[in-house]
């Protein structure tokens, strides 16, 4: 933005031009009052934004200075709009109060950044989910002697205090962008954010390893990081980042925020952006939030449980041990529902304690946020007697233990605050009579003091002799008499009174003995506010001094988890995954819950099973449009998503050995906005799965090449399945319209045909939406025009043509060119794929950096063996 140059301005906008200066990527909020302006350029840009008046105030340069307002009141509403559409905000306070004959503009400074990863009011979060800044750094010397550069990535929610940190690669990031969905994103300029570009705040240098390292430490009041667990030094310098960007935000002061804790590389399941949009996890392809798996699957009853259980299936595990945990924490609720429905009722309408304990640690808390904390408390001392006395799942007896604290905090929090809360503490009020002796002495003598001023009211009458004379409260003369206009002249020349305020209806007096009372209530009045604020103080003190509580808080978020489980698990068809280190993989009956439930009743959802064990890890699957491969490829995906997120899964039966990584490819990703054609983003994934894949992963595609001309997707298609099979030999399901692949079984001894069943009755096709062992003949593409609508003519037309094609094709009967040398293969043999590749595969399958000695020297054996 360019602003003019600052010379000759008046005093406030000089004013506002020193600030703006510290603050040139923000929109300046500049108190006013009771609004908020903003001025030139800023004012422009949110006039727009926000479709309000665009005015001017003032002149600068021999120009008036553009100016639109937002009233301070309904602030918040408009800082949510200007948030969304990616502005940050620095609010500029008045922090001076007018003095009378007071020269010049009031001081004012900057109080607090306003940007997306950094937000703490409920009107500007969604409840049930994380809103993450994540800091990402690379140190000068990389961890591995790989050459690959290690990022160190640290992200905070300072809404509820999370502070977590990791090491990704440059090859990573996407999968950690895509887990976390930041809200905003601190990195150097040469870190490539992909689609989240959007979200990369105004670049700031990271502090180097030692100061960061030394800053993390003081600020948890630690002697050193390591107190914490392991950092690298990039991690450590991505966490410094964050911290230094919030402070200042904050101006300054620190919110309550957990001390950093260091992620495992391997303990969550990779997923990438593109395998996360194409399954509907937490947001669907059409925006909305209503057909995703989570959508499916929720039953919390608290915002802090809905945002834990999307993080859940955000990043699910691949700790067999940790998924057993969970797996055990519904399972006993589940087979204990009185104990689930005694828990239920504790959970119902549980207040945000993490949250609330964000905004009092901020200085930002209201009344509300007090008697949240002392409900939560309330609603844990509650779930903890409905956990009962018996036995207990192990991770359900953990959490107990967390629930069992914060009783001296909770009564005084039930003695201190008022029955009935104002909105704000400067309403007053919020304090209970009778918790604060010194309060209560400044509320009587402000209250008596108003008794007065009413008696004085019946005294005045009398005196004066006009019944109808009422003492009034104004706000610039303070308390007066006041009488109609034709009762004035009742009063003239009165000895004691004088006339402050004359209008054509009414006449307002003023006497020593109001002007006393009027000072005595203001400073009663006065000082009742700031005790009360003191009061207000030391109970949040007190609240933030409670160790217990954000561990409190945690605990019952997971509780809220697992009996959405449980009720889950309870609806029938759900079962326990059994997760462990091995190579199994099979589902039987398995289902996808958001077709499912979208499915009207009429139409029942056909349950398929899925067996990807080692000796059929490679499933091909043909089948004609609309026949349900990406149903079934989404819903094998998902089904191990909630596996491993230790969630029931929507199966008869789910025996899993853990995957490392997902990659789903269904459904076009039409890139265009990003101006990639779809081929191209179509053959990038392609390589991102080739690059990271391996044994343990998962890997579901569908309609690989389907974006170029038929011979050459399809000879890529089939050099892709052979990769899959042979070198990269992860479990596949690999859904085509080109049927010829299912001729490769003959040579890759691990591919499995299916197809999807399709019945053809009296002329007309019937999909059963089956999952059979064998190839598709025909594509019915006719038939599904048909079911489309397309003219009845042009379909007879396109049967015509077909079966031309066809009787063609059999004449000539040549295979295709690319299938000419499939009939001479060799007889599968022990290297699985075409000898001539399969060595340069295995070759290239081989990452020297990562060995160890002795793997690299069976490596060379195989090689030989293979040779
Ligand atoms: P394809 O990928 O083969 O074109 P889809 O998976 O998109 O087909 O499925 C098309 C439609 O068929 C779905 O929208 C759903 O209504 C229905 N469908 C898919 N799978 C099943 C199933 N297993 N049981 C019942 N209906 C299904």
């Amino acid at each position: 933005m360019t602003l003019p140059s600052p010379d000759g301005a008046s005093p406030a906008i000089a004013q506002w031009f020193t600030l703006k200066a510290a603050h040139p990527d923000a929109l300046l909020l500049f108190r006013m009052g009771d609004f908020y302006e903003l001025f030139f350029a800023d004012a422009e840009a949110a006039a727009s934004a926000l479709d309000i008046a665009l005015t001017a105030r003032g002149q600068h340069a021999g120009a008036p200075i553009p100016m639109c307002g937002v009233p301070v009141a309904a602030a918040s509403a408009y800082v949510s709009r200007l948030i969304r559409r990616g502005f940050r905000l620095a609010v500029a306070e008045q922090t001076e109060k007018p003095r009378p004959g007071q020269k010049g503009p009031l001081a004012r400074a900057v109080v607090r950044l306003i940007t997306a990863g950094t937000l703490t009011e409920d009107d500007l979060l969604e409840a049930g989910r994380p809103n993450l800044l994540l800091a990402l750094a690379s140190a000068a010397v990389p961890r591995a002697a790989s050459g690959r550069t290690m990022l160190g990535a640290a992200w905070i929610d300072i809404s509820t205090g999370l502070f977590e940190t990791a090491c990704v690669t440059r090859g990573t990031l996407a999968e950690l962008l895509g887990r976390l969905d930041p809200a905003e994103i601190l990195a150097a300029p040469d870190i490539v954010l992909d689609e989240y570009e959007p979200r990369r705040a105004p670049p700031a240098p990271p502090p180097p390893p030692l100061a960061a390292r030394a800053r993390l430490a003081e600020a948890f009041g630690a002697a050193s990081l390591d107190a914490f667990g392991s950092f690298d030094d990039a991690e450590a310098m991505a966490a410094a980042l964050a911290l230094d960007y919030v402070r200042r935000t904050q101006a300054g002061s620190t919110p309550r925020l957990s001390r950093p804790a260091p992620q495992a590389d391997r303990a969550t399941l990779g997923m990438d952006p593109a395998t996360r949009a194409s399954l509907d996890l937490l947001r669907a392809r059409d925006g909305g939030d209503r057909h995703t798996l989570f959508a499916a699957i929720d039953h919390t009853l608290t915002a802090p449980g809905s945002r834990m259980l999307a993080g859940w299936i955000a990043s699910p595990l691949t700790d067999p041990a940790a998924i057993a945990g969970r797996q055990q924490g519904w399972g006993w609720l589940a087979a204990e529902p009185g104990a689930a429905t005694a828990l239920r009722g504790a959970l119902r309408g549980a207040p945000d304690i993490a949250r609330a304990l964000g905004r009092l640690s901020l200085g930002r808390g209201q009344p509300r946020d007090l008697a949240a904390i002392r409900d939560g408390l309330f609603a844990a001392r509650e779930a903890l007697a409905a956990l009962g006395n018996g036995e207990q799942a192990a991770l359900v007896a953990r959490l107990a233990g967390l629930l069992d604290h914060g009783r001296d905090l909770q009564d005084l929090l039930a003695r201190a605050l008022a029955a009935d809360l104002p909105a704000r503490l400067d309403d007053g009020g919020a304090i209970a009579a009778g918790h604060d002796g010194e309060l209560d002495a400044e509320r009587a003598l402000r209250d008596d003091s108003r008794r007065v001023v009413a008696g004085l009211q019946n005294d005045y009458a009398q005196r004066f002799g006009v019944a109808s004379l009422k003492i009034r409260h104004h706000s610039q003369l303070g308390y007066v008499i006041e009488v109609a206009a034709s009762a004035a002249k009742a009063l003239a020349n009165k000895p004691g009174l004088v006339l402050r305020q004359g209008t054509a209806s009414l006449v307002r007096y003023g006497t020593d003995e109001l002007a006393e009372l009027d000072r005595r209530i203001g400073e009663a009045a006065g000082r009742a506010v700031a005790r009360e604020r003191l009061v207000f103080d030391t109970l949040v003190r007190q609240a933030l001094a409670e160790a217990a509580l954000p561990p409190m808080a945690d605990a019952l978020a997971l509780l809220d988890v697992l009996q959405s489980a449980a009720r889950l698990a309870a609806g029938g068809d759900w079962c326990r995954a059994e997760v462990d280190d091995g190579d199994a993989f099979r589902l039987l009956a398995c289902r996808h819950p958001v077709v499912q439930a979208a499915l009207p009743r009429s139409q029942r959802f056909t349950p398929n099973d899925c067996d990807l064990s080692p000796e059929r890890r490679t499933m091909l699957l043909t089948g004609p449009n609309m026949a349900g491969k990406s149903t079934f490829l989404r819903q094998t995906a998902l089904a191990i998503i909630l596996a491993q997120a230790g969630l029931p899964v929507p199966a008869a039966k789910a025996e899993l050995g853990v995957v490392d990584r997902l990659f789903s490819r269904v459904g076009a990703s039409d890139d265009l906005a990003q101006g990639r054609s779809t081929f191209m983003v179509e053959m990038t994934e392609t390589a991102a799965i080739l690059n990271l894949a391996g044994p343990r992963s998962l890997v579901v595609v569908d309609e690989i090449g389907r974006g170029t001309a038929t011979l050459d997707g399809l000879a890529i298609a089939w050099a892709v399945l052979e990769a899959l099979h042979s070198s990269t030999r992860c479990r596949t399901i690999f859904a085509t319209h080109f049927h010829e692949l299912a001729q490769l079984a003959e040579s890759l001894p691990r591919l499995a045909p299916h197809t999807m069943s399709v019945r053809e009755w009296k002329g007309q096709v019937v999909f059963q939406h089956e999952v059979v062992r064998g190839a598709a003949r025909r594509s019915w593409g006719v038939h599904v025009a048909r079911l489309a609508g397309v003219p009845e003519a042009v379909v007879g037309r396109a049967a015509r043509l077909l079966a031309d094609l066809e009787r063609e094709h059999a004449r000539n009967a040549a295979p295709l060119p690319l299938f000419a040398g499939l009939a001479t293969a060799p007889e599968a043999d022990p290297v699985e794929a075409p000898p001539d590749h399969a060595l340069a595969e295995a070759l290239a399958a081989i990452d020297p950096d990562t060995l160890t000695p002795r793997e690299a020297l069976e490596a060379l054996y195989r090689l030989r063996h293979q040779a």
